[in-house]
């Protein structure tokens, strides 16, 4: 990939938004000349190919900058101030979060942990590893830069010698892709897991791909001929639509075969059917046209339109006797939700009124999407239980999460406050205005004590009240200076 590559996936910005993506081109690759990458390739290509998934995810100018600027700071002499000075604060702070989160990693006593089959610790790691990417979402952007990075780094894999293979595709695995799947990004999570996949597991690896080999051609020509079938039904309907076959991942194939006694005859959907179309109304009515044509199987049908996955998700999906008795899942699903279903969060970008930044979104209450509050909170699930926070692996030699908890606003914005902090200090936090007319609080919806303390992943919501105002007994609750310096003066004054 070079440059022209990338502008060419550029014809949705504005010029001055090009010219920024150039003159982030100019710098990472003046800094990157002398290197190279392990494959042997110069180093910009990977920046290049880091920053062509942020474009073909449609993100904004400075997003797609700092993903070429993104190992700038951690790989050359150059430091992040300097990047501020040349770019400005919002592209410094992404670069500075990927960075950040760069240095978040499995480390070798956590393999050790494995190969001792010392899975609870393992997995209490993991947690916590995750709890500690969740304290970086403050700026969405990050963490899809840092997926994109890691896409092209496991895709480069085989210039890295064997152990720190392992080790990175065993972090592809049980964090890339899970975060990626919780932001509803179906095509990145697939990647990430595919290309993790032979790495961590060889040989199931191998002997799956050898047992599918055969049956995935037929059922793929098998498949191309139903195509021609219901293309033909929808044109006489006069719908017009997109019809493909899809193979499954091979990571994900290999997982439902678990849960499926290992029978590859009882997966319908290791090739499915896709129909794209235009609208809502338009799904069901395929639905319709192909149960007339072929007969579903029993319990088969779901409409995750009704009811989406906790992720997002959305699509109806039918089982079907096709013919000649072979049996193929169909999915249906209109062109905004399989762009959805793709690429998740980032989706937003070009369905929002394409300013840019979530904060924009959350910022106008009337356009934040229900979805994207959905998103937060499975991420907030996404940390695992709480346990406590002393648990902070040394390892990681940073304890600046051990002390503090993040807690979101109703609109998903994050706030990162001290441990024992309570709702009148998260209303400071927000607003001096909110925090001095506070007239109540819901925790996760439900009404609490000003006094309660509020825990990691929490959504607060504090009540305005007009005539409200500071009490003396709430300097016994707050906990940040902030608060309490706020709360004195409002007191000293009236
Ligand atoms: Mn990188």
């Amino acid at each position: 990939m070079n440059l022209e590559d990338l502008l060419t996936k550029l014809s949705y910005l504005k010029e001055d938004d090009v010219d920024l993506v150039r003159k982030a081109y100019s710098f990472a690759s003046k800094h990157h000349r002398l290197q190279k990458r392990k494959t042997g390739e110069p180093f910009i290509v990977h920046s290049l190919e880091t920053a062509g998934v942020i474009a073909d995810l449609k993100l904004d100018a400075k997003a797609i900058a700092a993903a070429m600027l993104h190992d700038v700071c951690e790989d050359t002499s150059c430091d992040i101030h300097e990047i501020r000075k040349e770019f400005g604060k919002e592209i410094a702070n992404i670069v500075d979060g990927v960075t950040k989160l760069g240095k978040i990693r499995i480390t070798r006593r956590w393999i050790f942990l494995l190969k001792k089959e010392n899975i609870p610790e393992f997995d209490r790691q993991i947690e916590t590893i995750r709890k500690m990417f969740m304290a970086m979402a403050k700026d969405i952007r990050v963490i899809i830069i840092k997926l994109a990075d890691r896409r092209h780094n496991m895709k480069t894999l085989q210039g890295v010698d064997e152990e720190r293979r392992y080790r990175i595709a065993k972090e592809t695995l049980e964090i890339y892709a899970p975060l990626a799947y919780r932001l509803g990004m179906g095509s990145l999570k697939g990647d990430l897991e595919d290309l993790a996949f032979p790495y961590v597991y060889p040989k199931e690896y191998k002997d799956l791909k050898n047992r599918i080999a055969g049956r995935l051609e037929k059922k793929e020509k098998y498949i191309e001929k139903l195509k021609k079938i219901i293309l033909k039904k929808l044109a006489k309907e006069g719908i017009r639509a997109e019809v493909h076959g899809r193979t499954k991942h091979m990571y994900s194939l290999w997982r439902k075969l678990q849960r499926y006694d290992n029978d590859l005859a009882r997966i319908y959907d290791l090739v499915a059917l896709r129909i794209i179309v235009n609208n809502v109304a338009e799904c069901y009515q395929v639905l319709g046209i192909i149960h007339k044509l072929w007969k579903p199987l029993v319990g088969r049908i779901k409409d995750y339109i009704a009811q989406p996955k906790p992720n997002g998700y959305e699509s109806l999906h039918t089982t079907v006797f096709a013919d000649h008795g072979e049996i193929v899942e169909i999915q249906i699903r209109s062109r905004k939700m399989h762009d959805q279903a793709e690429n998740g969060i980032a989706a937003h970008w070009h369905y929002s009124e394409s300013k840019g930044t979530l904060d924009y979104l959350r910022r106008r209450t009337s356009y934040v999407p229900r979805k994207e509050i959905i998103w937060i909170k499975e991420l907030a699930k996404w940390q695992g239980p709480l346990k406590s926070n002393k648990e902070i692996v040394d390892d990681l030699s940073t304890d600046f999460f051990s002390d503090r908890i993040f807690i979101y606003t109703p609109f998903g914005d994050v706030k990162d406050l001290p441990a024992g902090a309570t709702p009148i200090d998260f209303a400071y936090a927000v607003h001096t205005d909110i925090g001095n007319s506070i007239g109540g609080a819901r925790i996760n919806g439900k009404m609490v004590e000003l006094s309660s303390p509020l825990q990691n992943g929490d959504i607060v919501e504090i009540i305005v009240k007009k005539n409200a105002c500071p009490k003396t007994d709430w300097l016994e609750f707050a906990k940040t200076s902030l608060a309490r310096s706020k709360i004195k003066s409002f007191l000293k004054k009236s």
